[in-house]
């Protein structure tokens, strides 16, 4: 038995299929990418060769109008060659299909259909076909979106403050970004979304809501990228305001942020199950004291399940936690020093390398297109695909942790960083560094001996 197949993509919506999971036994592909040139060889080649059946993945496939498609399916039947579409659950031939869809179908409004036909298997076809007019309307609503989208010009909507609307472009405007540089250079500093907001209004009567503030943080356009409604980002597309290591520094304060409970839930202490008592090996829990009439509250670390006769003493809260500070100030920066990661930069020069080479394919384009190598369109949807890789690897990159530890280590070897933080935050960036603290007595006094996860 002869088998042809036949698939059409449209490269600016989808990438072309991947047949070799289909099980049947194909003796040859016909694969258009934009035009229907090998479909036109293929209705050729079959006159002369005339396979047994010729398959699929939709019927939409076959043309760009449903008269299109209907008059090709009564030729591929006029031709006895049985016709396949795989992802349909289709399979003709039927009776001159032609004619007898039109005599049934109004093209403009849909279809007018006997329900009494229900079993009839011409229903299937009509069925089929009205899903394929749905089809193809949402395809040239995406083709429309996808046009804009090469030529990478700014989705309609509100322009994010710090930039105008350029002719083709977001335009930097000189007088809102530096307020939005400021806002991402006071969050990079401080690590705080609720203080960089407040420090907006103070400085420049800026005011905008917390909710604002992290939409900037994250909003591809200060990048430099363009985001569609979708979620596809488009690499490069305009002057951005933060760098893209600035960029990467934010979404990570952003994930370390995220894992942190909302301020106003009950803020658990920073040393809250980090403490271990050196003597019973007790994890400590936090207590609150409250002295009658006063509004005052002390807290105290206690073992939480201490099996001595004479009870682990417990220790003033803020006592402890000054000297964490004090040595994970101390220790962090050596500590860090002594770490490799050669895995990491393994994986980070690798994604670097192939954004490189991607940039470099680029920076190609217009000439391939000058002489005639790529013809406009093409470089449109080449360009359009590296940017979105580009885009993507670039994401990629920012999840991994900073390289430059030892420089972050340094940032968080100054007492007055901890002390700007509020407990919640503190918690969350000693859990970053710290496996646990130990409680050393040593008769009535104490010390601690922080342990390091690295
Ligand atoms: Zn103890």
């Amino acid at each position: 038995m002869k088998i042809f197949a036949y698939t059409y993509t449209d490269p600016l919506i989808e990438n072309s299929p991947d047949l070799s999971h289909w099980e049947w036994d194909i003796d040859r592909v016909y694969e258009d990418l934009g035009k229907r040139s090998q479909l036109q060889k293929l209705i050729i080649d079959s006159q002369r060769e005339e396979p047994d059946l010729l398959l699929v993945r939709r019927l939409e496939e076959l043309g760009d109008t449903l008269q299109d498609i209907t008059s090709l399916l009564s030729k591929i039947e006029e031709m006895g060659i049985i016709l396949i579409a795989v992802e349909q659950g289709y399979k003709s031939p039927f009776t001159d299909v032609d004619s007898w869809v039109k005599s049934q179908i109004d093209f403009q409004t849909g279809l007018q259909i006997d329900p009494s036909n229900k079993n009839h298997p011409q229903l299937e076809l009509l069925k089929l076909l009205h899903e394929i007019q749905k089809q193809q309307r949402s395809r040239r609503i995406r083709q429309g979106h996808a046009r804009k989208r090469l030529n990478a010009a700014p989705p309609p909507g509100k322009i994010p403050y710090g930039y105008r609307r350029g002719k083709e472009k977001y335009i930097i405007d000189r007088t809102t970004s530096p307020v939005v540089k400021d806002f991402f250079e006071n969050f990079l500093l401080y690590g705080s979304l609720r203080g960089a907001v407040r420090y907006l209004a103070k400085k420049y009567g800026k005011k905008i809501s917390v909710t604002t503030g992290r939409r900037w943080l994250t909003n591809p356009v200060y990048r430099g990228d363009t985001a569609y409604r979708d979620g596809e980002i488009i690499s490069d597309t305009h002057t951005p305001i933060i760098s893209r290591e600035e960029a990467a520094q934010v979404d990570r304060l952003l994930r370390r942020n995220s894992r942190l409970a909302p301020r106003s839930a009950s803020a658990p202490r920073s040393l809250a199950g980090l403490v271990i008592c050196g003597e019973c090996q007790s994890h400590t829990i936090v207590t609150r004291v409250t002295q009658r009439y006063q509004t005052k509250e002390y807290l105290y670390l206690r073992p939480a399940s201490c099996k001595r006769t004479k009870k682990c003493r417990a220790l003033p809260y803020q006592e402890v936690l000054e000297n964490t500070i004090n040595a994970v100030c101390r220790d962090l920066p050596s500590s860090v020093g002594e770490m490799d990661f050669p895995q990491l930069d393994a994986v980070k020069n690798n994604l670097t390398a192939t954004i490189e080479s991607q940039q470099k394919i680029l920076t190609q384009i217009p000439e391939l297109t000058e002489n005639g190598v790529l013809d406009s369109e093409t470089a449109k949807i080449r360009t359009y695909k590296l940017r979105t890789e580009i885009s993507a690897l670039q994401a990629k990159l920012a999840t991994l942790p900073p390289v430059n530890l030892l420089s972050v280590a340094q940032a968080v070897s100054i007492p007055q960083f901890w002390w700007d933080l509020s407990e919640s935050e503190r918690r969350f960036y000693f859990r970053e560094f710290i496996r646990e603290i130990k409680i050393v007595r040593v008769q009535e006094e104490w010390d601690l001996e922080i342990i390091f996860i690295f």
